[in-house]
């Protein structure tokens, strides 16, 4: 059987110039679904629904990618939301907090890219820079203004990770993020950090999660490190899900 991994998406006002209402649509970029597809697996898209439905919904994968897009509500790590802080869809923070919780309840592998990792460190208690001038030792370009497929930041890798064993020694990563991880959440582990000590990846080994802030499935083509995330989240839905 080949593994079905579920994918959260957002939403999007679509207004055509043809048409007087506009109506909400669900969505993810492609390249998420693209990805899974490449490295053997179903893509299965998750719309954003009510939080009792995650239970079932969770149910009918055997993995999970917890996709990028909308700043978390700092209100979920105790903040206030300061002026630097971009657009908020609590409904998805919600509903992906369920879609996690499901997860590590029910045993299956989770991934999580950018706003994943953020939203991961936050269901383990940790809390997140609303912007990174918050820490003026951050300085190198995290949001960069080239094509995804274009790593531009280096990372460092700690040894003796799962992710040292997936991707072998990458160490040039892509960057689309204002956001990162102040402190920790409790059972996580930092995986890898940029040179201006960014954490760029965590796991928590026990409940089968891995999360990094950067963008593989924008590097697929051009990166052949990227493709081994999936493969491997693939991999661990094999193993848990049949
Ligand atoms: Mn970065």
């Amino acid at each position: 059987m080949t593994a079905i991994i579920g994918i959260s998406t957002s939403t999007i006002t679509i207004k055509r110039p043809e048409e007087v209402t506009s109506f909400q649509a669900n969505y993810t970029p492609r390249d998420f679904s693209q990805a899974i597809e490449r490295a053997g697996g179903l893509p299965f898209l998750l719309p954003i629904c009510q939080e009792d439905l995650a239970k079932d919904l969770v149910r009918h994968i055997d993995g999970l990618v917890l996709t990028g897009g909308h700043d978390l509500s700092p209100h979920l790590y105790k903040q206030e939301p300061r002026q630097s802080i971009g657009e908020i869809l609590p409904d998805r923070d919600q509903f992906e907090m369920a879609l996690l919780s499901q997860a590590i309840k029910q045993g299956k592998p989770v991934l999580g890219i950018c706003r994943g990792l953020q939203l991961i460190n936050v269901y383990y208690g940790g809390t997140l820079y609303q912007d990174l001038s918050e820490n003026e030792q951050i300085v190198l370009q995290h949001n960069q203004r080239t094509p995804g497929k274009h790593a531009t930041h280096q990372i460092l890798i700690e040894a003796n990770t799962r992710l040292e064993q997936i991707l072998e020694g990458q160490t040039m990563v892509n960057s689309f993020h204002h956001q990162a991880i102040n402190q920790l959440g409790q059972g996580l582990q930092v995986s890898a950090r940029s040179n201006d000590q960014v954490i760029e990846a965590i796991e928590a080994e026990s409940d089968n999660i891995l999360a990094v802030q950067w963008h593989p499935e924008l590097s697929i083509e051009s990166n052949p490190a990227s493709i081994k995330l999936f493969e491997d989240l693939v991999n661990r839905a094999h193993a848990y899900g049949h």
